[in-house]
């Protein structure tokens, strides 16, 4: 690892050289004065003077060399669609919708809720508000009125974006009436609410004086000029909210100039697009990839850039090699779930279809198995390259960095620390360095590189609080992941040390879903583990005690109450966060102070022995969890 180790040392030790050298990637408009501000630790201020603005970045920028060639590919399995944006194009539909935006009353720093599904009006509205210096808040499609009106109260925006229904499976997705209630149930709603109409609901209705028409408001306003405003680095771009151990989403914050420096970095050094070539990012604008490799990434490095609305074996499990070979796609990022997906269905589909010209597969989100990353990498013939990140960082923590050296592929570890990433792996005992083969507690010793989170949106205290008091005479940032690193150097991820759980790359918070499983009137008590599951990774199991066990009396009457708890966390989080099973217990295994043996329970659930039980109150709750388990 001799040429990647001498770039990923520069980055930490000639810190400010490195990354004024990377920042010559993009453009600004009034150049920086600083590099680094670190006077205030933890909090790190990139490229400081320095004015740029993300939508510039993507799209205006490439307007002299490429106006022509192909920004964005839409395709959709749902509607049989493919549409193509030159830059040109991009740039006039974002314009257009930049000005419709702006017609709303929206400013600099004003907040948009974008609720959209996988149609290009949602990239439009993402880097329309970019151009505005509006602060975007994309909330996922998957997520129920309550979640979305959580989302709302924290970020207070002024304008929500959504559209009348998504598709999924052929089946439609209203959209439309959801965001009415989560209107209703906010107490910041939103002064307007714009809605594009697909023509799939035709019954929904607008509220008048608030909801407005986006093809009425595009014929009104779309032809006005709206110039880009310039921002200063640290400005924020957007915020995206994520689970973690309270009930509450954190609102991770993300600025402007470090984040653009970040991902056009890794276009070069991790992902070794070229422009004018296609990158194929499979996620959803709704999570932090579909930002940074749907969006932005792709495109501030002048590629085409493909959004895809559908599932990934509809019509056939051939779909996504169809792409890559229709549209040569050369960058593909996917998840570790799709992959699994793609395992069981029959092996003709990746034969049929030339995948030469792409040059990696990289995959990220989740914990990849071996057997799937070794399957995958068989199949395609090419390297697939795990990486690891988070919703907090924007951009790769660990990986292989190809562009820089090309280092073999372990399977089932997603390689080394990122440039800019000075990482340590810490015994949780007393925080020294844990020894090769040893579990340690991944950190990030700080500044964050550029691209990371700045803060968690209005709550400063918040930020220092969760992420840096792990070792509270350290000031650390905190992955909460188990890490543990071989002899020579990569990385294996060995799971959460909090009580977040990943559902086909999906963080969710135990304790949203044990609040939402709250929320229906016959609970007293309730805990949620993940367990594994060998499609989705981890799936939630909640055990939960009632308050009238007469209801439980019957089969039938059992099977409602469970039917009916796994609703309410649907119409609270989604369906995303629904539990496998609800298994009804009398008690909760607790320890003699009143503290949750959630471990234990975790265990239990997977077959594994539950380890000290020493100090538990009630040895009879244990007995009947795996008496329910066995039945
Ligand atoms: P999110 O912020 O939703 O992307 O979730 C981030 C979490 O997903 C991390 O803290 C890890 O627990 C997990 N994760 C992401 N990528 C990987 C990976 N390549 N291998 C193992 N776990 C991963």
């Amino acid at each position: 690892m001799g040429a990647y180790a001498d770039f990923h040392r520069r980055s930490i030790e000639n810190r400010e050289s490195f990354w004024t050298e990377e920042a010559r990637r993009i453009h600004w408009h009034r150049p920086f004065d600083q590099v680094l501000d670190f006077s205030k630790p933890p909090f790190a201020k990139w490229f400081v003077g320095g004015q740029t603005n993300l939508c510039y970045n993507a799209i205006d920028r490439h307007l002299d060399a490429r106006s022509d060639q192909t920004a964005l590919v839409y395709i959709s399995t749902e509607t049989d669609t493919e549409r193509r944006y030159s830059y040109r194009e991009l740039h006039a539909a974002v314009n257009a919708c930049a000005a419709v935006i702006q017609a709303q009353g929206v400013g600099r720093g004003d907040r948009v809720l974008i609720y959209m599904p996988m149609i290009p009006e949602a990239a439009f509205a993402m880097l329309a508000c970019a151009r505005l210096g509006a602060v975007h808040s994309v909330v996922f499609g998957g997520f129920a009125a309550a979640s979305c009106a959580t989302r709302i109260d924290d970020a207070k925006p002024k304008l929500l974006i959504t559209a009348d229904a998504g598709l999924r499976g052929g089946k439609a997705i209203h959209y439309k009436p959801l965001v009415d209630e989560a209107v209703s149930l906010s107490k910041h709603p939103p002064e307007k609410v714009l809605v594009i109409n697909r023509g799939i609901d035709k019954d929904f209705s607008m509220v008048p004086g608030r909801d407005v028409d986006y093809a009425e408001a595009l014929r009104q306003h779309g032809s006005t000029p709206v110039p880009v405003t310039w921002l200063e680095s640290s400005e924020p771009s957007y915020i995206l909210y994520t689970s973690g151990t309270t009930g509450k989403p954190k609102g991770v914050q993300r600025d402007t100039g470090g984040y653009a420096v970040a991902l056009a970095s890794s276009m070069e050094h991790i992902y070794c697009g070229k422009p004018g070539e296609a990158m194929f990012t499979t996620s959803d604008v709704g999570w932090v990839v579909g930002h940074s490799y749907i969006v932005y990434g792709p495109l501030i490095h002048g590629m085409t850039t493909i959004l895809y609305e559908g599932l990934p074996i509809r019509p056939d499990a051939g779909i996504w090699w169809k792409i890559v070979q229709e549209q040569k796609v050369t960058v593909m990022f996917s998840s570790p779930t799709a992959a699994r997906v793609l395992k069981k269905q029959d092996p003709a589909y990746l034969k049929k279809y030339n995948l030469s010209s792409l040059r990696h597969l990289f995959l990220a989100g989740e914990p990849l198995d071996e057997p799937t990353h070794r399957w995958i990498h068989d199949a395609i013939g090419k390297p697939v390259i795990d990486h690891y990140w988070q919703t907090e960082t924007g951009w790769p923590i660990l990986s292989l960095a190809p562009g820089i050296e090309k280092a073999k592929v372990k399977y089932g570890s997603p390689g080394f620390p990122v440039y800019g990433y000075d990482l340590k792996l810490l015994r949780e005992s007393d925080a020294t360095e844990a020894a090769p083969g040893e579990k340690g507690v991944l950190t990030i010793a700080p500044p964050l590189p550029p691209g990371c989170m700045t803060t968690v949106w209005g709550d400063d205290e918040r930020f220092v609080n969760t992420y840096f008091r792990t070792f509270p005479k350290l000031m650390l940032y905190s992955t909460f992941d188990w890490g543990v690193r071989d002899a020579e150097g990569y990385t294996f991820i060995l799971g959460r040390t909090d009580d977040v759980i990943n559902v086909a790359g999906h963080r969710i918070g135990t304790r949203e879903i044990e609040e939402a499983v709250q929320s229906h009137a016959n609970i007293a008590e309730v805990a949620v583990v993940g367990v594994a599951d060998s499609l989705k990774g981890q799936m939630p199991l909640a055990f939960a005690v009632v308050k009238d066990a007469s209801k439980l009396d019957t089969e039938a009457g059992r099977k409602s109450q469970e039917k009916e708890i796994m609703d309410a966390v649907d119409h609270q989080l989604g369906a995303i966060a629904r539990p496998q099973r609800v298994l009804f217990v009398n008690s909760l295994p607790k320890t003699r102070s009143g503290k949750l043996l959630r471990r234990s329970l975790q265990a239990l659930a997977e077959g594994r022995d539950p380890g000290d039980l020493t100090t538990i109150e009630d040895p009879a709750a244990l007995e009947q969890i795996r008496g329910v388990l066995k039945g």
